[in-house]
């Protein structure tokens, strides 16, 4: 069957265009101008972007099950206790799918990779919102419950996550009509520097993580005496944290391919192991914050102020409103852009475009 399929050619790193390029990896690059037809036959091809995709998409049906599972057996909407839950459980099937389509469909063209990772960035800022809503719910320990940061911890995360996506977003070409417009001929961040741009996007999601897991980092590594939390959740936490730092890692070290470029370009390459990391780390998050629910509610019921709409369900909504807006945004100059980056589908891409800056 597979035969019959004519699957779309594969091209080096010295056939495409630069901003396509990935550190260490030399083959598997799909066309630059890809049609979505291909963007989506090429999940089942060998390409350096085929693990990429699967290891955020079948991860995302999981989460998707998980979410299910809560919102069918639980009676949810009566029991805003559950709420913080459900939000989490969303965000953790939004950022991995949101993730596979920017991969996938990231070829189609240089303005449409642009719009798809800043899709991707999006799903992430809304991930450590939900991390912020679940931790404030569940995880404080109970000498914060609350505390005046407790009291402001949420407002202030929503904030991170409008601060995050537009960081991340602006990693790629700067700001939209300052920096780049429908020309995109005055951009300057993605191409000329590439070291900075990714430094800005790292800053971008590793800020709101570490704020997220303050009262974490304090429970488990700080705390002394009474009021400190430590019960048997403890282990998982230690875990996940673990974990988050092996996904950090990761993402900045561009290993093991930077050590033997070409030797990783299809399987075993850092973004691979990154998405893999990070999934481990959000199942195990998700046990912890779980565990931590069952066992701490009666004493969080009775200590806690309750969940409110706004703390959980309406912060959700605020953010994602607000994070699609950030995204049209920085979009509206690339959507309006000339045909310059979209030419027609050729066989061969080109690796340089005089007209088109990194194009
Ligand atoms: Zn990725």
């Amino acid at each position: 069957m597979l035969n019959l399929i004519k699957f779309p050619r594969v091209f080096t790193i010295n056939q495409v265009p630069k901003v396509f390029h990935e550190d260490g990896i030399i083959s598997g690059y799909r066309h630059p101008r890809s049609s979505a037809t291909d963007c989506i036959l090429s999940l089942f091809q060998r390409t350096n972007e085929t693990l990429n995709i699967w290891t955020h998409f079948l991860p995302s049906w999981y989460f998707l099950w998980k979410l299910l599972t809560v919102v069918l057996m639980q009676a949810v909407w009566q029991d805003s206790f559950t709420w913080p839950l459900v939000v989490f459980l969303l965000s953790c099937c939004v950022y991995p799918l949101a993730s596979s389509c920017a991969h996938t469909f990231s070829t189609m063209s240089l303005r449409a990779r642009h719009i798809c990772f800043f899709f991707d960035y999006g799903a992430l800022s809304f991930y450590s919102l939900g991390s912020a809503i679940v931790y404030s719910a569940y995880i404080f320990p109970d000498k914060w419950v609350n505390g005046l940061f407790h009291h402001w911890y949420i407002p202030i995360a929503v904030v991170n996550a409008f601060i995050s996506t537009i960081m991340a977003c602006y990693s790629r070409l700067g700001f939209p009509f300052l920096h780049y417009n429908q020309d995109v001929v005055k951009r300057f961040h993605e191409c000329p520097k590439p070291k900075f741009s990714k430094f800005l996007r790292g800053v971008a999601f590793i800020y709101p993580y570490m704020f997220d897991n303050i009262p974490l980092f304090y429970r488990v590594f700080l705390c002394v005496g009474e009021g400190c939390t430590d019960n048997e959740t403890t282990v998982l936490h230690y875990q996940h944290i673990s974990l988050a730092f092996l996904t950090g890692f990761l993402f900045v070290s561009h290993l093991p391919e930077r050590l033997a470029p070409g030797s990783f370009d299809f399987i075993g390459h850092s973004h691979q192991l990154f998405h893999v990391c990070a999934i481990v780390c959000t199942h195990l998050q998700m046990q912890a914050v779980e565990q931590d629910m069952v066992t701490r509610r009666p004493w969080l019921s009775v200590n806690s102020t309750p969940v409110t709409f706004a703390g959980s369900l309406g912060s959700t909504l605020l953010c994602v409103a607000m994070n699609l807006l950030i995204i049209l945004i920085f979009s509206l100059p690339l959507l309006s852009a000339s045909v310059c980056q979209d030419g027609k589908h050729g066989n061969e891409p080109k690796a340089s475009n005089k007209s088109c800056h990194c194009s």
